[in-house]
């Protein structure tokens, strides 16, 4: 790996370079900006290789079979999964989660059954939950955050008993940047007999992931979060969990033989892959992540919480504004300005041209238990520069003074 070197960086993204409209870009957690090592795959994908996966003879498909199946590999590596088998393509974090309440959960609950869901979360991972919990007469549970953000781990463990059968929680929260003790999770709740779904979606941009070392069950992730393309992401799970789990959806690719008697399934990973998959998507995230690996991402990451430092220093004297739920070492901060809406201040920003996310970030409950119908979140990626901060600081300043 290189030294992290920003300009360098900063070079492999055209869209931070359009002088047309130069843009401050702080939401990089709703989805990053993309590198050319991407685009170029998706272009050229287009440009030359069209053709489908798995299927026929010819020598297009027979070679694009092998970088889908190459792309697989990349992400086992990414995350340390024994086998490829365990890496299911699905459209992003939500349809992983979905097809794990779908599939899992579904053929496994029974009434009274607790899903335990923590009070941090996307819906993402509140919503399938509720679903299958209907479905079943399982129940979910909250675990509750203290007011700093962090979960509450005492209560946690009080609530974990013989009825757990799922805890889900995710590695690293899109409000706040808050860190989920996982592993002690993972353990606490294995030793109830308890499966963990880990939303990886924020986690896996930052931390290096060891899914055996972590022993999770399952850890999702969406690719548009991790410099890729969207409409791509990964279920990981555990191969002994997967093959017993039920099909979701049906289809071509996912069978073995079919007849009008019955139908027999493939094997993993093809059982969960019903249908053409997004193969030119598939094959630029693992562009990206090769991408990813040639950087000193812990030069990145330091990088990253400098740039935070700097901008929580620059706003601090402004009148009214309060940190929500500030976390050490975090790639982002959550901030509300008593008196004045989130969504006035994001407007004069934006007019500015400083793009963050205003709002409730899908997580209705976390927002909620602050008592807040939205805050401003500055969210920070690798790419972001000095200059950066300083234009969202004086943009915020000079909106504050105006509002
Ligand atoms: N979980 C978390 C923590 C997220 O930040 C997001 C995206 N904002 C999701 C889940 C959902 O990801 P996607 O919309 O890509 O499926």
């Amino acid at each position: 790996t290189i030294p992290f070197d920003i300009q360098a960086i900063r070079s492999q993204f055209p869209a931070l370079h359009d002088a047309q409209h130069p843009i401050t870009f702080l939401d990089s957690a709703a989805t990053t900006q993309k590198p050319l090592a991407m685009i170029q795959s998706l272009d050229s994908f287009y440009r030359q290789h069209s053709a489908n996966v798995h299927r026929g003879s010819h020598q297009l498909t027979a070679g694009l079979t092998q970088r889908f199946e190459q792309a697989r590999e990349t992400v086992r590596q990414l995350i340390h999964a024994s086998s490829p088998k365990e890496i299911i393509w699905t459209r992003g974090a939500t349809e992983a989660l979905n097809l794990i309440a779908q599939s899992w959960a579904r053929s496994t609950l029974q009434p009274g059954d607790e899903i335990l869901v923590s009070e941090l979360e996307h819906h993402a991972n509140i919503v399938p939950w509720q679903m299958v919990a209907e479905q079943t007469g399982a129940t979910v549970v909250k675990i509750p955050m203290k007011p700093d953000c962090t979960l509450d781990m005492d209560a946690f463990h009080q609530l974990l008993g013989a009825k757990t059968r799922i805890v889900a929680v995710a590695h690293i929260t899109n409000v706040t940047g808050t860190r989920n003790p996982i592993e002690t999770m993972i353990t606490a709740a294995h030793a109830h007999g308890a499966i963990v779904v880990i939303d990886g979606a924020q986690g896996i941009v930052h931390e290096t992931v060891d899914v055996q070392a972590l022993n999770a069950d399952f850890y999702v992730f969406s690719g548009h979060k991790l410099f890729g393309p969207s409409g791509i992401g990964v279920l990981y799970g555990k191969q002994a969990l997967l093959e017993a789990m039920p099909p979701w959806h049906g289809g071509g690719k996912m069978v073995e033989k079919v007849s009008f008697e019955g139908t027999h399934y493939t094997g993993l990973p093809g059982k969960f892959e019903a249908g053409t998959p997004n193969i030119s998507s598939t094959i630029a995230l693992a562009e990206s992540i090769h991408w990813l690996n040639s950087i000193d991402r812990q030069g990145a990451e330091c990088h990253i919480h400098a740039l935070r430092q700097k901008a929580l220093d620059g706003i601090q004297d402004i009148d009214g504004l309060r940190i929500v739920g500030l976390q050490a070492d975090a790639s982002l901060f959550s901030f509300v300005v008593d008196g004045i809406h989130h969504q006035d201040i994001a407007t004069l920003l934006d007019e500015q041209g400083v793009t963050l996310r205003a709002g409730n970030h899908c997580a209705h409950p976390m927002l909620d238990a602050l008592g807040l119908t939205g805050t401003l979140r500055v969210s920070l990626a690798l790419y972001n520069t000095e200059e950066d901060i300083e234009r969202f600081v004086a943009a915020l300043h000079k909106a504050c003074d105006l509002l």
